[in-house]
């Protein structure tokens, strides 16, 4: 059976990226690879909207979060969270075991945390080192207005701006220097249409002041190292050859797009996908939508373990599942990367098969006539 992938990461690889891996391996030393090693860093600012630079670490996601937190923050720096999921929980659980001074503001899933509410943190906590923010919360489906965001601690403080663009960077408008931003995370397997396996961080100046006056609590997750090898072009350790070749693929095919336009995809693919969801009577979770990824309620007396059996046996679909509080509630549909109108139109599908097959009362064809709709107009 053809397998469909559309979770929120790992999601679907090009061909022509898969096969610039497959091709021998070449060491990191020899000048073939640093002429991509190069290339990559001058194309990740381009993605990034930066002239600052952005170091690629081998490790996934969350790897990129740990180095940005031991390498920016010392022991006893406060350090305000925003959980507004499972993700923006990390920062927390991170922060607490760097500096053991975190302050974290809880919002309720599906929502984003208020430009309002964030003045307020910054007045209680002038001594602020950092705020850590979530761009596109992958748990909840929910965008952060950044930009607000980010211009309000600027004015309000001098703590750092530190965001994990992990499932946003690639699908959500997003400048790096225009917006203020100290620090942007994000990986290979989300927006840019790689395998698991790599970290992305672009990192400011006024961030690199500081990461060069820390001193090292870590040897391998180090930001400290890694941009020093970056102002040579070159990486501390070896670097995950493979991923950095396919990512150069992967950046061109970003380039031809155009980051625009790899933007206002992502918005029209995630607006068909919530019009088709919304034609087969189930309702939508976030009340901020992210273009990454909808998470969408299952429909009373639909059970997660019969839809999904349904969805991956007999249409070989995979979608992410609910997390914590939200298992067994709600769903995930992703439209993150790689992704087209049709495959919009295959995965509403699916899930009307799915729905039939578990004897769902639907009308049949509403939510693939809605997503047509929604790409081709009435
Ligand atoms: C996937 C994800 C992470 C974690 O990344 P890993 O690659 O799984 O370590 C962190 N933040 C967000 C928003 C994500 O979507």
């Amino acid at each position: 059976m053809k397998k469909r992938l559309f979770t929120p990461g790992p999601t679907p690889v090009p061909e022509n990226v898969m096969l610039r891996m497959a091709a021998p391996i070449i060491h990191h030393r020899n000048p073939e690879f640093m002429e991509i090693l190069t290339r990559v860093h001058e194309d990740l600012k381009y993605l990034f909207r930066t002239t600052q630079p952005v170091v690629v670490l081998s490790c996934s996601g969350t790897g990129g979060m740990e180095a940005t937190i031991s390498s920016l923050f010392k022991q006893g720096d406060k350090v305000i969270t925003v959980n507004a999921g499972k993700f923006g929980e990390r920062w927390g659980e991170l922060v607490r075991i760097f500096t053991g001074n975190c302050v974290e503001e809880k919002v309720a899933w599906g929502s984003a945390i208020q430009p309002e509410r964030l003045a307020e943190l910054l007045k209680e906590h002038p001594d602020a080192k950092g705020v850590c923010l979530t761009h596109s919360e992958t748990s909840t489906g929910t965008a952060a207005d950044i930009q607000t965001l980010s211009a309000l601690i600027r004015e309000h403080s001098d703590a750092l701006v530190v965001v994990d663009g992990i499932t946003a960077v690639g699908a959500h408008e997003f400048h790096f220097d225009d917006w203020g931003v100290d620090i942007c995370i994000t990986g290979s397997q989300k927006g840019l249409m790689m395998p698991p396996g790599l970290a992305l961080i672009a990192v400011s100046e006024r961030a690199q002041d500081i990461i060069k006056g820390q001193s090292m609590r870590q040897y391998y997750l180090s930001l400290k190292h890694a941009l020093k090898a970056h102002a040579g072009d070159d990486t501390p350790f070896t670097p995950a050859v493979s991923l950095v070749i396919g990512l150069d693929e992967a950046l061109q095919m970003i380039k031809t797009e155009g980051i625009e336009n790899i933007w206002k995809r992502h918005e029209s693919l995630a607006n068909a996908c919530r019009e088709g969801c919304n034609a087969l009577g189930m309702k939508l979770f976030s009340n901020s939508p992210s273009f990454a990824v909808t998470p969408v309620w299952l429909p009373e007396g639909v059970k997660w373990s019969a839809f999904n059996k349904a969805l991956k046996n007999s249409n070989g679909i995979t979608v992410a599942a609910g997390q914590d509080d939200y298992k067994d509630k709600i769903f995930r549909i992703s439209h993150l990367g790689f992704y087209d109108e049709l495959d919009m139109l295959t995965v509403i599908g699916g899930i009307e098969r799915a729905l039939k097959e578990i004897n769902f009362p639907f009308e049949i064809g509403a939510g693939v006539s809605a997503v047509q709709k929604a790409f081709l107009g009435n």
